[in-house]
């Protein structure tokens, strides 16, 4: 494995430090704190038994905001490098992301306009290839030659592509049911596969390995989960960013303004999407870019964030539900960083069976041509399920996340063929 790397990333000047997302103000910490690395977030809460990540702060009135407005689509995510921690990070091509109007769609389900922002033509499918170049660039800034994620998927495969770029050794925890097609994706590129009884195992081993100092995590390991690397997480908001420029074309917008979704529907597990983007709305709105806010949804296979929201649970607390064949969007757990982001943008959490997530996937490739994961066919369905309960009305603009395409999906996924005809 070679060390050498033609990356040099170079640390945005203006980054001061680092926030807790809980207390932002009392807890900060400066530019030379470890605590965007470790993996641990906020040491005072995590001291007190309340798991929360950690956002990146910067002296915003140093930064060009002004370049979320400029169109300029073949430059991927190095448009937005200006605004986020690393410049001159490994990249692959990601960011180029396709924002598709469903025009048949938003006709049959009635909301006045509905997107779909496809990050399975990211290079290798899905979301995560955002996040992972900076996380993988900080690493690299950092002199650190081992990278490690927990994932059994998207997560895995990303990181495996832009460490090997970067010249870094890869570590994947993953479970057996992990795909063969990306365990072999894994091995080829020279990363180790070390297979895990169950989640938990995966996260534990991960965390040993980390504590050890023997690899700069990526994503999340602890138990209750704060989140995957901020460096990270931060990156979608230029999902965020990119979602706001074709929405300004026409709709009789004063020249130059950005139109902003209504809504912004989110498939969540650990809620990495879900927060980086509404930050990415935020940073947007307070540097005067947008003058109005969307409201985020979450959905999810089992009611997570749903019962946190409704009925008072403890995001930290174990969940069950019944079996459901949304694996990305899988997991007992939830985080501080989703509750926040659906509190902050008064959004909701929407709870999505098999069988409805069944039906928003055969509807999108009936009327649309478009192929989902079962996991991302799922904010179709929260659509449809608050369309029916008249929270979105027909005169919305809604914002679908598309985290991935359905030639990702998992072995033991049996999609019934539906007759719509
Ligand atoms: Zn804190």
């Amino acid at each position: 494995m070679t060390t050498h790397t033609r990356f040099r990333p170079v640390l945005n000047p203006h980054l001061k430090g680092f926030a807790c997302i809980r207390y932002p103000v009392e807890h900060v910490f400066d530019r030379d704190s470890s605590v965007g690395d470790d993996g641990f977030g906020c040491p005072f809460c995590l001291a007190a038994g309340l798991p929360a990540s950690v956002s990146l702060l910067y002296d915003d009135s140093k930064l060009d905001f002004s370049l979320i407005a400029k169109d300029n689509p073949a430059s991927g995510s190095s448009h937005y490098w200006p605004l986020l921690a690393y410049s001159g990070a490994p990249t692959r091509g990601e960011g180029n992301t396709p924002l598709v109007e469903l025009f048949s769609l938003s006709s049959e389900i009635g909301v006045g306009r509905l997107y779909l922002i496809q990050f399975g033509a990211e290079p290798t499918g899905s979301h995560k290839d955002l996040m992972t170049p900076q996380a993988v660039a900080r690493g690299l800034a950092l002199g650190r030659k081992v990278v490690t994620c927990a994932s059994s998927g998207n997560a895995g495969a990303s990181m495996v592509t832009y460490a090997a770029a970067a010249g870094q050794e890869a570590v994947i925890f993953a479970t057996p049911k992990m795909n063969a097609l990306w365990a072999a994706h894994i091995r080829s590129a020279g990363a180790r596969l070390i297979v895990c009884q169950s989640a938990n195992e995966r996260w534990f081993r991960m965390g040993e390995m980390v504590k050890r100092g023997e690899a700069y995590p990526v994503t999340n390991f602890l138990k209750p989960p704060v989140g995957s690397n901020p460096f990270g997480v931060e990156a979608y908001a230029t999902a965020a960013w990119r979602s706001l420029r074709p929405l300004a074309i026409g709709d009789g917008a004063s020249a130059g303004a950005l139109r902003v979704p209504d809504w912004v529907i989110v498939p969540t597990a650990r809620g990495d999407l879900l927060w980086g983007m509404w930050r990415g709305f935020l940073r947007a709105h307070a540097a005067g870019l947008i003058t109005s806010l969307p409201r985020m949804v979450a959905a999810e296979p089992l009611m997570r964030l749903e019962a946190v929201l409704v009925h008072g649970a403890d995001y930290r607390q174990n969940f069950q539900g019944p079996p459901h064949l949304m694996s990305s969007i899988g997991g007992e757990t939830a985080t501080l960083q989703s509750e926040l982001a659906l509190r902050q943008s008064n959004g909701l959490a929407v709870t999505v069976s098999t069988e409805q997530a069944l039906a928003a996937f055969n509807l999108l490739c009936h009327f649309e041509g478009i192929f989902l994961e079962l996991s991302s066919a799922a904010a179709l369905a929260a659509l449809q399920i608050l369309r029916e309960r008249a929270v979105i009305g027909p005169g919305h603009t809604v914002l679908l996340a598309g985290t991935s395409h359905g030639y990702k999906e998992p072995p033991g996924v049996e999609v019934p063929v539906a007759s719509l005809t």
